[in-house]
């Protein structure tokens, strides 16, 4: 019997980006677990990434084309082959271009399973290539980009275990104990030596019944509160003018916005 180990990634969008390391014997995965030797990882995975050789051994799995010959919603469907089935949606991009331009194909498409390669790279080439309509596939990450670049000039964030160094965590409207779990045992070793963590949810998730302190405002209103704890930083003195003024965009307009956000407003 052929035994192997091999070492991969997970292909989720998630900021753990976990290092995988599948059993396999005579050809056939049949065991996957986290890789011990990453230390983000830390030989455990998710519960979505778990059973994840369920889903490529169950027999529902979609492996090759199917055509629809009844009905929506009917079921019934037939097999046909690759080829085919790139040339008749050939013929049928083809023939909605010809007709109304190639901007009345809309892809539709966002992360899943697909990786960066597919997801970022072969397939922006493909649609550019067509000179299809181009869109925001989602409008949280869209904006949070846009502030993201403007403020920092790039979306990167410091490793997991920076974390520990701190004494004061601020998670706002996040959920890492679902969306990011191997950030929780670095959060959990700073809280441990003494960092006060602070969540604002409108929602008591699980991130927030771990906090020191959980502060749920009303949908909507965390644009005020944010006005409000910068009004204080700023009353207060905590801010550092010479630095704005250098490196940020609107410091003046934003100064004489806060004055109209006193905590008591
Ligand atoms: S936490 Fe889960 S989804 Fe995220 S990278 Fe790890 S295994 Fe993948």
């Amino acid at each position: 019997m052929e035994r192997l180990l091999v070492r991969g990634a997970c292909p989720h969008d998630c900021p753990d980006t976990c290092g995988l390391v599948t059993e396999v014997q005579d050809g056939e995965a049949v065991s996957i677990r986290g890789d011990p030797a990453n230390p983000v990882t830390g030989g455990w995975l998710c519960a979505k990434v778990r059973p994840y050789l369920h889903h490529v051994y169950h027999p529902d799995r979609l492996l090759y084309p199917l055509r629809r010959v009844g009905p929506k919603g009917s079921g019934q469907w037939q097999r046909i082959g690759w080829e085919e089935a790139i040339a008749e949606i050939a013929a049928r991009w083809k023939a909605i271009i010809a007709e109304s331009g190639p901007e009345a194909i809309l892809p539709y498409f966002y992360s899943g399973t697909l990786g960066l390669v597919q997801m970022t790279v072969s397939s922006a080439r493909l649609w550019n290539r067509l000179g299809t309509s181009r869109m925001e596939r989602t409008i949280c990450c869209a904006a949070a980009f846009m502030a993201i670049r403007a403020t920092l000039g790039q979306c990167w964030s410091p490793p997991y275990s920076d974390v520990v160094h701190s004494k004061l965590v601020l998670i706002w409207g996040h959920n890492p104990v679902s969306t990011a779990p191997h950030f929780m045992p670095f959060l959990r070793q700073a809280q441990h030596a003494g960092c006060h963590v602070v969540v604002i949810d409108p929602h008591r998730t699980p991130t927030a019944a771990g906090a020191d302190w959980h502060l749920a405002p009303r949908p909507g209103t965390d644009g005020a509160l944010a006005m409000g704890l910068a009004h204080v930083l700023v009353a207060e003195g905590m801010h550092e003018p010479t630095w704005l003024e250098e490196h940020t965009v609107g410091w003046p307009l934003l100064r004489e916005r806060l004055a109209d956000y006193p905590p008591q407003r």
